[in-house]
């Protein structure tokens, strides 16, 4: 029998991930994943490449992005999933976002600076290339050059919330984040909801500004998340009749705790957010005749 795996949440070199747009893909189908979303920081750039090596390999490849936005003065990210990558007033959104992640690059640099620690900007952008710079690229620059020996290490000194080189950063607002979505025909998930640490209460009110706004979706299963996290992710997402989405948000081969396809199943209560992706001509055709 042929089993689907998904895998709705994943990185490449377009923004934080450490493989190309093609190995990730090819990874993917190492690991058993039939339906691979690769979800960039802010961008689809990589997404061309991804699609060529999926359709070389039998591998549904979702469009995908994850965009960052502030609510109430606190940074959520929002993945957009099955969007057209074309779309006019995604990409023109994108483009804001793109443009604060390289002011924030220069200023997060400045930081650094002025702690003793020269040569970030150059270091991140030759780092980064033509795609998105991330405090990622900074945590690898520290640690390349030992001013921390972990990657936790850098954002536990250095650029974690309220740390010497943290940079407070306006990202999308939340409702125009879902509008781009929307309007490029993806559905809206909130990534990773137990990452942000909200208490029930704010959760509920970041739920219930999120459903107003038109978001349909929620990760209740990712990479590290243990049986009470699934749980607890699974109950708000019942209680605010939201899809569920599996990702693992694979970054890197280095990290051995996460890994593409390497997930936990949906609790079989929750709708999957895979119903609401729009069928392929090939489905279509079928249903057809
Ligand atoms: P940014 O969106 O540029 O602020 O960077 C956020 C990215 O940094 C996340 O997507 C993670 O990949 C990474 N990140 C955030 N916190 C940590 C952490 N404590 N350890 C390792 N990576 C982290
Ligand atoms: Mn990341
Ligand atoms: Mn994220
Ligand atoms: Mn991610």
């Amino acid at each position: 029998m042929n089993e689907i795996k998904y895998d709705l949440h994943c990185h490449s070199s377009a923004s934080d991930g450490a493989l190309t747009p093609h190995e990730v893909v090819l990874r993917a189908k190492e690991h058993g994943v039939t339906t691979l979303a690769l979800t960039d920081h802010d961008t689809i750039a990589g997404l061309a490449q991804a699609r060529q090596t999926a359709n070389e390999n039998n591998l549904k490849l979702i469009s995908g992005i994850e965009l960052s936005c502030t609510w109430n003065k606190r940074t959520f990210h929002i993945l957009g999933l099955d969007i057209d990558p074309n779309n006019a007033e995604l990409l023109k959104g994108i483009q804001t976002l793109q443009d604060t992640r390289l002011e924030r690059a220069h200023k997060i640099a400045h930081k650094l600076e002025k702690n003793k620690v020269p040569g970030a900007l150059d270091a991140v952008l030759e780092a980064a290339g033509s795609g998105m710079i991330t405090r990622s690229h900074f945590a690898d620059f520290l640690l390349k050059n030992n001013y921390v020996s972990t990657m936790q290490g850098a954002f536990d000194h250095y650029l974690g919330q309220s740390k010497s080189a943290f940079v407070n950063t306006q990202w999308a607002e939340l409702d125009n984040a879902i509008n781009w979505i929307i309007k490029a025909g993806g559905c809206a998930v909130v990534a990773h909801p137990l990452r942000y640490k909200l208490t029930a209460s704010w959760m509920r009110r970041f739920l219930t500004a999120f459903k107003e706004y038109g978001g349909q979706g929620m990760e209740i299963i990712t990479g590290r998340s243990n049986p009470d996290e699934v749980r607890r992710a699974a109950h708000f997402a019942t209680q605010f009749e939201l899809y569920g989405s599996i990702g693992s948000d694979f970054h890197n081969p280095k990290n051995q705790w996460v890994e593409l396809g390497r997930l936990a199943t949906l609790p079989t209560n929750i709708r999957p957010v895979w119903q609401l992706f729009t069928p392929d001509k090939i489905n279509i055709i079928k249903t057809m005749n």
